[in-house]
């Protein structure tokens, strides 16, 4: 059988990686920038996170949730605490789509109602193809086929109110930094006036941290830059450093009852072993304050680099626009200069991910190759 054919593929095949580093089956090594978008946290095959697997997988990997698994708490009061929830709920599941299934799920139920608020160029995953559209304005999913979903501009909190008026509205849904969309950002103002609307007609606000969240803004969450608190955070990515993991983290006021939510796989053992021991780099290594602290480097020496129009993002979830379309840039940054970068649905976005034990060294590295193509190959000048 092969493969069904829906990537297009790099000429390069890792076979091995530590921490920022990615070595391909040639033996060449590879900077990586991109953290497989933006998965790898705590470094590729971080000693702690390699021995606690093992040590889980030796013991038991999985079983079903009809039985008690301690380390779902473990992980729950872990989270809480680096995260600042201690309050809220944890739901465990596999990925960033179905945490995002779940929340608009949970939503629903909450409230009573279906319609669903979210934002042009933002994505949320891809378990619904109903609402995939290739126009790059409107793919957000895994809304389910019946669920009505209002796009609108980020930012105009007026169209917002517009329609969370009509009293239909079951959630609004919205990432801090946008990922995949290219690194937009609503405002503290629009973020504040967002939670006030949904308080006052009753619609419960969801905050997509899948990608921005788990330390990459230089906060734990991105949307504590903006002192609100949602009611529902979607996380995965960097929450398992690789393994799948995706959960939903839920305010205390919505209220489980058994059947409302299921899976099969969510919050099995290796999963949380996995989360486990990202807390606990994270924590034991102070991650998040490198991530701020490196991405601040980053930001003061990238403005020398020729064509670059604008800097998006924060802490170490970053896009560097330029006045043309990166997918060449990005070819040569890969074999010529071994550095793996991102696109993003902006096609003049180059997206930085790299895993948040980066150091000054290695953007040093990045910014000097950057240089090379852009001004030695003259890539896009
Ligand atoms: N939400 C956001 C903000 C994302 O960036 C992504 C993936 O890029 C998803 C959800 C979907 O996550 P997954 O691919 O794990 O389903």
């Amino acid at each position: 059988m092969k493969l069904f054919d829906v990537y297009p593929l790099y000429d390069v095949e890792p076979i091995n990686a530590y921490d920022c580093i990615v070595v391909d089956k040639n033996g060449i090594e590879y900077l990586d920038m991109y953290g497989g978008h933006a998965v790898i946290s705590v470094g590729h095959s971080h000693p702690h996170y390699v021995k606690k697997l093992k040590e889980q997988i030796e013991k038991i990997g999985f079983y079903s949730n009809a039985v008690q698994n301690s380390l779902q708490s473990r992980l729950a009061k872990k989270l809480g605490e680096l995260s600042g929830y201690d309050e809220y709920q944890l739901f465990l599941c596999n990925s960033g789509a179905e945490a995002n299934e779940n929340a608009l799920k949970l939503a629903s139920f909450y409230t009573g109602k279906s319609r669903v608020i979210a934002f042009n160029n933002g994505f949320h995953g891809r378990t619904s193809a109903a609402v995939a559209t290739t126009d790059n304005t409107k793919i957000i999913s895994p809304l389910n086929a019946q669920q009505d979903v209002t796009f609108l501009p980020l930012n105009e909190i007026e169209l917002v109110k517009t329609e969370l008026e009509k009293g239909d509205v079951c959630a609004v849904i919205v990432e801090p930094i946008q990922g995949v969309g290219g690194l937009d950002e609503g405002t503290t103002e629009f973020f504040t006036a967002l939670e006030t609307l949904c308080h006052e007609f009753g619609a419960v606000l969801i905050l997509d941290e899948v990608q921005s969240g788990f330390g990459r803004s230089g906060k734990f969450f991105a949307h504590q830059y903006h002192g609100i608190t949602p009611d529902i955070i979607s996380i995965a990515k960097g929450m398992g450093n690789g393994f799948p993991i995706g959960g939903i983290m839920i305010a205390p006021h919505i209220e489980p009852n058994y059947g409302m939510l299921g899976t099969t796989f969510g919050g099995n053992h290796l999963a949380c072993i996995a989360a486990l021991s990202v807390l606990e780099v994270i924590e034991t290594e102070n991650l998040i304050d490198n991530t701020r602290l490196t991405g601040e480097y980053f930001l003061s020496q990238v403005q020398q680099i020729p064509g670059l129009q604008k800097v998006k993002g924060k802490g170490l979830m970053l896009g560097l626009e330029f006045d043309f379309e990166v997918s060449e840039l990005r070819k040569k940054m890969i074999y010529d200069e071994h550095i793996f970068t991102g696109g993003a649905m902006n096609k003049k976005l180059l997206r930085i991910l790299p895993p948040l034990t980066i150091g000054r060294k290695e953007i040093d590295q990045f910014i000097k190759a950057l240089h090379n193509v852009l001004v030695e190959e003259k890539v896009g000048l």
